[in-house]
């Protein structure tokens, strides 16, 4: 997200939005490889611009497969910060304990929904799951007798290989997210077996309730609190700017 503002500050044109969008979520060299060209046709400034940021950070196709994340945009990062912008204006005790309570009741309310869901796998992972499988009808597959299979998808024709044992696809959706992709889907669905055995454990209901079993403990307010031998803290030098305070 930070590196298409920059990128929009020097280059603008939604033709080159777009190409950015879709270089960055292509999961393999050769797709990226294609829109970048296409980049360098509508501006070759703009391309050389971007070929210079580190592909690693930014595009899926070059996104290690260990950690089983896709995501290129920062947005649950700006989520948690936008619940934290009402207390950014509190003194610094009273902000750290409404930002305990807000996280307390945060893993509480998770949890609790997550416990009265019946599904196997999480409710995300659900859906994007039966996204795939909705597409997997539109691939042709050719089994080699082993855990690889040949798969042809019909839009745009291409040949895969998917491997079931490993966990493969030459697409990599599956190898980063752990989900299978609908090339996968396509193997899986002659194997007559249940979906979740080919589903990374990350994305099953039983991980995230462990995940969210460690309660925070709730804190006595400071009337409780222990006297320190310490010296007391002096507060910061104040500068206060020129012109009317915002605030
Ligand atoms: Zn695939």
């Amino acid at each position: 997200m930070h590196l298409f503002q920059n990128m929009h500050k020097e280059y603008k044109g939604l033709a080159l939005r777009r190409l950015l969008w879709k270089a960055a979520r292509a999961t393999t060299l050769s797709e990226f490889n294609l829109h970048m060209n296409q980049m360098k046709e509508v501006s070759p400034n703009c391309y050389e611009w971007l070929m210079q940021k580190p592909r690693e950070q930014w595009s899926r196709s070059a996104f290690r497969t260990t950690s089983h994340s896709d995501m290129f945009v920062n947005n649950h990062c700006e989520v948690f910060n936008s619940s934290l912008s009402k207390l950014r204006d509190l003194h610094i005790i009273t902000m750290f304990r409404e930002l305990h309570k807000t996280i307390m009741k945060r893993i509480q309310i998770r949890r609790d929904k997550m416990i009265t869901t019946n599904a196997v796998i999480c409710p995300s992972a659900h859906k994007k799951l039966t996204k795939s499988i909705h597409y997997a009808g539109n691939c042709v597959v050719t089994w080699s007798g082993g855990s690889s299979y040949s798969v042809t998808s019909s839009d745009g024709g291409h040949e895969l290989v998917v491997n079931l044992l490993k966990r493969t696809c030459a697409c990599r959706k599956w190898d980063l997210t752990g989900l299978p992709c609908y090339h996968a889907c396509a193997c899986i669905a002659l194997r007559n077996e249940p979906w979740e055995n080919y589903i990374h454990d990350c994305y099953k209901k039983e991980t995230y309730l462990q995940l969210y079993g460690h309660t925070l403990e709730p804190i006595v307010g400071p009337e409780f609190w222990e006297d320190t031998p310490e010296p007391k803290p002096l507060a910061p030098a104040v500068k206060i700017p020129a012109g009317r305070p915002k605030k």
